[in-house]
């Protein structure tokens, strides 16, 4: 067994229902669980991959259920190097929690360079969309946060999107 060369912590935050679960299945297995609360209790998922010739271990958090307290533990923020900050662009509450999110994790995170992807999740659902790509960007662009939405049903965008986040942290860390 190989070693990596690099272990990458990325927190998945955003309100409950916005598809992290779904988004984390999907970017470490490829699948997209039906049944998706049956991930409770499980701290992350990795996966290896390698950038810039590098083995490294993306090892991804998923809040299992803490969010809908509004808040998670600071130890779900040690040590991360970059956040996916999730919203449901069929849901204007999700996207305007999002900004609560990125002050909860200004607040805590012990990384002040954190990495910090603004992703607008269930774009597959155009007909129920909500929150506009331009919107969404314009405060990404604000807050100094890349964005992109992506599907974790259909799996659009999805890989990208992760792939994104974890080149960014490599170019911080390499
Ligand atoms: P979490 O609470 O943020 O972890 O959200 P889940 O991953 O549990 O997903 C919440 C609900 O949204 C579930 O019913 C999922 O099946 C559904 N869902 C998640 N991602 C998508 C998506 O990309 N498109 C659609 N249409 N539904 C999704």
């Amino acid at each position: 067994m190989e070693e990596e060369d690099y272990v990458f912590k990325v927190v998945v935050i955003g309100d409950s229902a916005v598809g992290k679960t779904q988004l984390l299945g999907r970017f470490t297995k490829d699948e997209f669980y039906l049944d998706s609360k049956s991930t409770i209790g499980i701290e992350f998922q990795t996966r290896t991959l390698l950038i810039g010739g590098k083995r490294v271990k993306a090892q991804i958090w998923d809040t299992a259920g803490q969010e809908r307290y509004r808040a998670v533990t600071s130890a779900y923020y040690r040590g991360a190097l970059g956040a996916m900050l999730v919203y449901d662009v069929t849901s204007r509450r999700s996207f305007l929690a999002a900004a609560r999110w990125l002050a909860d994790l200004r607040a805590r995170a012990d990384n002040s360079s954190i990495v910090v992807m603004l992703l607008g999740n269930k774009a597959d659902l155009t007909n129920s969309r909500a929150v506009d790509s331009d919107e969404a960007a314009a405060f990404a662009e604000d807050q100094g946060l890349f964005f992109s939405e992506a599907s974790a049903l259909s799996g659009d965008n999805v890989e990208e999107a992760f792939l994104g986040l974890l080149k960014e942290i490599y170019g911080i860390v390499s």
